[in-house]
């Protein structure tokens, strides 16, 4: 007999992934381009909101977090084969908006967030 928390598990972390695909693609995320935008009590300049993960001195926003930042390095490695191909500045937004593969784009969103959270509290 199947377990129903087992299912109600995989529910929940498909939930999970596609609202963090809906939320970063309404930039309602905690990418430093977005936190500093918010900063009180004023804003962070654009040129300042610089990743914390890497030594680039970039500023952390969705190019960087999904295609640039060494950090993220070994997910993208891993999640290449399955996106289905090369995700580049030009196809970014098209490709988070309406992919064919979305289930993919989401695991690998969630990937790189869970990641840099990880890492962001290793570095406290
Ligand atoms: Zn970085």
């Amino acid at each position: 007999m199947k377990k129903r928390s087992s299912s109600s598990g995989q529910n929940g972390q498909l939930v999970h992934w596609w609202q963090s695909l809906s939320r970063f693609r309404c930039s309602n995320h905690r990418l430093e381009v977005e936190c500093g935008r918010h900063a009180k009590p004023e804003s962070v300049p654009r040129r300042d909101r610089i990743c914390r993960l890497c030594s680039l001195g970039a500023v952390e926003d969705e190019d960087h977090l999904l295609l640039v930042c060494p950090a993220h390095h070994d997910i993208r490695c891993k999640f290449s084969p399955q996106l289905g191909k090369q995700l580049t500045p030009c196809n970014l937004l098209p490709e988070l908006m309406h992919s064919a593969n979305q289930k993919a784009i989401a695991l690998y969103l969630v990937s790189c967030l869970d990641n840099r959270s990880v890492l962001l509290k290793s570095t406290m």
